[in-house]
Parts: structure tokens; sequence; C-alpha cells
């Protein structure tokens, strides 16, 4: 069975800090039971946006992180034994649609192709989901919604999402924050200074401008949260740097002291 975590309902809304208008936009989906979407790169703050969303409007949440194994029956449920008896477990969508509670499917376009089957009859207007396997065709309650997310930039064609997939949802477009959004989120997540954090963020966007040159994919918002964590305990900035914002975007030595080269201009 695929992992899954479940936040409860009543849980304080974790700090997010708005980019635009996405949380009117998705505060306005849920009123009206449409599903939304989140594109975006790694690390930019979608989870995080749905957990905050999740806990302002008073549902509980199902985060599923999609993998490229996880099957309809991880999502639906299925029978397991128990102590010699066969009995039917519900999984996390299942038990998302019964309790009206939000469902997020992150990275989506990873999952198995069945699950895309399921989500059909979810996200247009009978919201409902056929249990082949006990026969149950599952009405969602009031307050269920469907989140997924993707990430555009890997640029997998095999692992895309179809067009009839895709017009089924509201979509947002989330990206690295602005300078003026990313400091302010980077000091209230590691307790850095303004100062020391405002130089992390100006080497996070030189660090991004090399993306399709020396880099697969920009520096995330949680690397720089990462370093100026790891700063703000004591660790010298280069050292943190290198381990939080260099090593994991690359195992070339070159582009690494590339980088390197990057930071001692920086700071
Ligand atoms: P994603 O789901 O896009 O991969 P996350 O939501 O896990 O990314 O974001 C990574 C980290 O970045 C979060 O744990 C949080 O510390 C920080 N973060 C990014 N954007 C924001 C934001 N707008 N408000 C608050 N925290 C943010």
């Amino acid at each position: 069975m695929n992992a899954f975590s479940k936040i409860g309902e009543g849980a304080d809304a974790p700090f997010y800090l708005a980019q635009g208008h996405e949380c009117d936009v998705f505060a306005a989906a849920h009123a009206n039971t449409l599903p939304v979407l989140l594109k975006g790169p790694t690390g930019c703050g979608k989870t995080r946006f749905v957990s905050h969303m999740a806990a302002r409007l008073g549902r509980p949440l199902y985060t599923v992180a999609c993998h490229d194994d996880l099957s309809a029956a991880d999502l639906i449920g299925r029978y397991l034994l128990k102590g010699g008896e066969t009995v039917w477990v519900d999984g996390p969508l299942t038990r998302a649609v019964r309790e009206g509670a939000i469902c997020y499917l992150d990275e989506v376009v990873e999952a198995r192709k069945d699950v895309t089957v399921v989500l059909h009859p979810l996200t247009d207007d009978r919201r409902i989901l056929p249990i082949d396997r006990t026969g149950e065709e599952l009405e969602a309650a009031p307050g269920f919604m469907l989140v997924a997310s993707y990430n555009p930039g890997y640029q997998n064609i095999l692992k895309t999402l179809k067009p009839s997939t895709r017009q089924r949802f509201v979509s947002l477009q989330f990206d690295f924050p602005r300078p003026e959004h990313e400091v302010p989120v980077v000091v209230r997540e590691s307790g850095l200074s303004e100062e020391r954090v405002k130089s992390l963020v100006r080497l996070a966007n030189k660090l991004r401008a090399l993306k399709g040159q020396d880099l697969e994919e920009g520096v995330s918002t949680r690397l720089v949260v990462y370093a100026a964590t790891l700063i703000a305990q004591g660790m010298p900035v280069e050292r943190a740097v290198l381990a939080a914002m260099i090593e994991p975007l690359t195992d070339d030595g070159d582009v690494k002291c590339g980088l390197l080269d990057l930071v001692t201009a920086v700071f």
C-alpha cells in the first residue's frame, strides 16, 4: 500500500505567503466543487500552499506522493488479509471522497496510467468514484476536492498530462517567488537575518539563470531555506551553500567549481 499522510481538520494553517491571487482562486474552486491543478518546479511552495488552504477551509487533507509504481488500487483501496479474514481497506482517495476531505496528488504524472481513468468521473460534475472491487459507486461528500500537481519542466514527453485530463482542472502556475517574496519566506522559515537572506536569494537567482546551460533545474526555495537554516545554526556560508544549494543541483566537478565562484562574487 502506498504511503500517504493525513492532516486532520482544525489544524492550524501553516505559514504561506501568497504570490498573487492563488488563495482566492483555490477558495473559489473549492466553493464550486472544481478540481485544481498546480503546475510548477519542485520546492516552490505548492505543497505548503495546499496545506495552508486545507487548514483555512477547515478540511482534512490527504497527501499522496505519486511515483511510477502507484496504481489506482493504491488510491482506492484493496482487500487485505487481517486475522484470517479478508477485509476491505479504503485507500486515501476513497477516504477523502467519503469524508469530504481534500486529496492532494503530488506529481500526478508519475503515477500509472490507470490512475487517470479513476480521476475522470471525480473531476466532472458527477463527482463519483466507482470502486469496481466492491461494486460501490461513491458520490463525493460535500467539501471533497481533488488537487493535483505536476512539474512541466521535466520535459518528458511520456510523462506529461494528456489534454483530456488537463482540461478537467482549474490550473494555477507556480514559480520561484520574486525576491521581495522569497526573502521574507526564507527569513521566517530559517530565522536568519534579512540582510544575510538577501544575499542568499541573490545567489539563488544567479544560479536559476543558469538553468538550461549548466543546470537542469533551478535552485528551489526549499534549498534556500536549508542553506539559511544551516547558516543560522552557525555553519560558515560557503560550506552551507555548497551542501544545500550546489551539491543537490549537480554531480559535475567543473560545474560545481564554477558555481562556487559565483558564491564568492555574491558574498
Ligand atoms: P513543492 O510542493 O512545490 O515541491 P513545498 O511546498 O514543499 O514545495 O515548498 C518547499 C519549502 O519552501 C516549504 O517547506 C517552505 O519552507 C518554503 N516556501 C516556498 N514558498 C513559500 C511560500 N509562498 N510561503 C511559505 N513558505 C514557502
